[in-house]
Parts: C-alpha cells; structure tokens; sequence
C-alpha cells in the first residue's frame, strides 16, 4: 500500500491537493497506476497550469550515510553543496574546496544541515 504522500510525491502534487480532492490515506499501486492511466480533470488542469521548472517536491539526501526524503522546497532554502544528517560530526562530510569556506544551515527537511561552501573573501 501507497500512502496519501507516496501518491503526492508520484502524481508531483502538494499534499494538500491530493487531500483536498480526495485522493485516500491509503491507496494500492494499482489505483495510483490508474489515476496516473486516466487523470481526472483537477490533475490534468494542476499539470497544465505548472509555469517554469519550479518542482513540487525536491529529493533531500544525506552525502554521509545516503538517507533521503522527499520534502516541499523551502523559500528559504540556500544553495547548498551538500546536504547531511543533522547528528553527523562536521568531518564526515567531504571537505569543502580549497579556498572556499563553509556555513551550515539548519532545520532542512525533517533532519538536514545544508552545507553551503562559499569562496571565501579576499
Ligand atoms: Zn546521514
């Protein structure tokens, strides 16, 4: 069984338009197969008014141990060099190129710190 969210994540929608429109809690592979066959009128006209290449949801994945997840992109999300778990030790990502300097920014998805490598000033 697919959960409300797997679907969300396959059909590219927000959660909140799956719910909204009745997509169930639980559903099998085969009803999300059908929805995808034959798309009712609200995913088709969703699909269609999609302007630019802004994605509904963004794979969010550990450079340390590969955990990832599926999450809504955040505004304020900076441009990130890596992504890890938030309870590995700083060493453990790849270090940052020569001359760049590193800042972490917490709180992205459930459990990441985005590493962001800037050239350093000067
Ligand atoms: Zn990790």
């Amino acid at each position: 069984m697919l959960s409300r969210r797997d679907a969300a994540i396959r059909l590219d929608i927000p959660l909140e338009m799956a719910a909204h429109h009745g997509i169930p809690a639980r559903l099998s592979e085969a009803e999300l197969e059908a929805i995808e066959q034959d798309p009712p009128a609200w995913l088709v006209q969703s699909r269609a008014n999609r302007t630019g290449t802004k994605k509904t949801w963004v794979r969010l994945e550990c450079v340390v141990c590969g955990y990832n997840e599926d999450a809504r992109p955040k505004k304020w999300w900076p441009d990130w060099d890596y992504l890890m778990c938030d309870y590995h030790a700083p060493y453990q990502a790849p270090e940052p190129t020569a001359g760049f300097t590193r800042s972490e920014v917490d709180g992205i998805g459930s459990r990441f710190i985005a590493l962001v490598d800037d050239r350093a000033a000067g």
